[in-house]
């Protein structure tokens, strides 16, 4: 399986090359060449299997033979191990025919632990077979900066910088960044918003001299290694609901549209979809594309659901990439647009491609806050800001086809919106309740890329 650039200009990669690498250097996403589908009968007998087997036969036609299968299935198990729930991804019902799909039980309480710790544990195999060592640089609206600080912490042959913006993540999300000890953690707190961190991260890898120099590897929700990871749930899901013998719909609180592409991956794969829903908040510019075709961006509005609170949704790239019949010279033309004008419009056939696919709808401020009030009361069900903008958008759309909803944070990551909404202070797991005891570190800096690049060359020598 050889991996491709959306841009069409890089050269095709296999698997590991494309995961340690992250970006292509044409400025593309690394997309399969082809999707492999598994048949009805492939599918039909993941019914009453681990989470960890059915990770293991979704992933592994995409990975080939970069790990035996052996030590692929030790390296599942390990990423899951920390889990807080043995099904890894529970559901719940929340009202007929609509079911919550809690993907919180990880380390770091938010879906991202999925990918990051299976990634964690991908890149450190790699990482021993070579014997290289590299710079991991995230940027993060919060959650994925920590899930990577988890997976990363303490390993010997990598350092992992992770830039959010000063003062906009939630107080747990910067205490689970800010509070790890090891010496290969670096927390960086930008000044800007997560535009402005996710835009010095692609400037970081778009500058070679740099990026060669100190070994980049990047992290972020444009690994491929990271949306596959995130395939294996929908899988698990829908077969416990019926499929692959029946349709089944997924609405999704989406930012960086890693997430609900993954849906569509394991649509072309062969599960049997209906919709794949998009949920935004304020911060709505997939929800405009998608119903307008006009893909403009604005200004970040900062929301109660901040992991959701961006306008450059990086991952649309590979939904477009398809879109467009696969043409990388297309795709590479909308993101000069993007960066010379600040916008593109997606053409009529692109658009029409799209919605066979994807449904959307937004959610303001306070539908998202009452929403949690009124589940509270009628499932008796604590949601997160997050998994409350995707709730509201699935309650419209409920019907004969059963419907998940992905509940992509716990509450207690979140404690401010929930107690506004409820009353009610959400409390941390046991196994974290430590939390604010413990000391914070974590470096202030501009948003300025040269001096990044110095402050991450002299820590990465020191
Ligand atoms: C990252 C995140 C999202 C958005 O996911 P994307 O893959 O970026 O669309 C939604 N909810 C929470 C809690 C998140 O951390």
């Amino acid at each position: 399986m050889k991996y491709i650039s959306t841009r069409g200009g890089a050269e095709a990669l296999s698997f590991e090359q494309a995961m340690m690498t992250g970006l292509a250097r044409d400025g593309g996403l690394y997309v399969p060449e082809t999707i492999p589908t598994l048949s009805h009968e492939d599918i039909k007998a993941m019914a009453g299997l681990s989470y960890e087997e059915v990770a293991f036969r979704v992933m592994k036609p995409f990975i080939g033979d970069t790990f035996a299968d052996a030590e692929f299935k030790d390296l599942i198990a390990k990423a899951y191990a920390g889990f807080g729930h043995a099904a890894r991804a529970p559901m719940v019902q929340l009202a007929p025919n609509h079911f919550l799909l809690e993907l919180f039980h990880g380390p770091t309480l938010a879906f991202k632990d999925f990918a990051m710790q299976l990634i964690g544990q991908l890149f450190q195999a790699s990482l021993t077979r070579s014997g290289d060592r590299i710079t991991i640089v995230g940027a993060t609206s919060g959650d994925t900066g920590s899930a990577a600080i988890e997976a990363f912490r303490g390993l010997s042959n990598v350092d992992v910088f992770i830039l959010y913006p000063h003062g906009r993540v939630s107080e747990v999300q910067r205490r689970q960044m800010t509070t790890p000890s090891e010496s290969n953690v670096h927390a960086l707190a930008m000044d800007g918003d997560f535009d402005d961190c996710q835009a010095a991260l692609k400037d970081m890898f778009n500058d070679f001299e740099f990026r060669d120099g100190v070994r980049l590897a990047g992290v972020n929700s444009i690994n491929w290694a990271r949306v596959l990871a995130q395939v294996v749930y929908y899988f698990t899901s829908a077969v416990s609901l019926g499929a692959p013998d029946r349709q089944i719909s997924f609405t999704v609180p989406t930012g960086n549209f890693g997430d609900v592409f993954a849906g569509y991956i394991a649509k072309r794969m062969g599960l049997p979809i209906d919709r794949l829903v998009v949920a935004t908040n304020q911060n709505d510019i997939l929800h405009r594309s998608l119903s307008t075709g006009d893909y403009t961006t604005g200004t970040v509005t900062p929301s109660i659901s901040p992991s959701m609170d961006i306008q450059v949704s990086s991952n649309f790239e590979r939904a477009l990439f398809d879109a467009y019949g696969r043409d990388g010279a297309a795709v590479a033309s909308q993101m000069d647009d993007l960066k010379s004008n600040g916008g593109f419009t997606i053409s009529q056939g692109a658009i029409q491609a799209l919605r066979d696919h994807f449904d959307s709808d937004r959610v303001s401020e306070e539908t998202t806050s009452a929403t949690i009030t009124s589940e509270l009361a009628n499932s008796g069900e604590l949601l997160c800001p997050h998994s409350a903008v995707a709730v509201n958008v699935a309650q419209s759309r409920l019907g004969a086809t059963p419907m998940v909803t992905l509940a992509t944070a716990h509450p207690a990551k979140f404690p401010d919106a929930v107690e506004d909404a409820t009353g009610t202070r959400p409390p941390l797991p046991s196994r974290m309740a430590d939390l604010y005891d413990r000391p914070e570190r974590v470096t202030r800096v501009p948003n300025d890329l040269k001096a990044l690049q110095t402050l991450i060359k002299e820590r990465i020598n020191a």
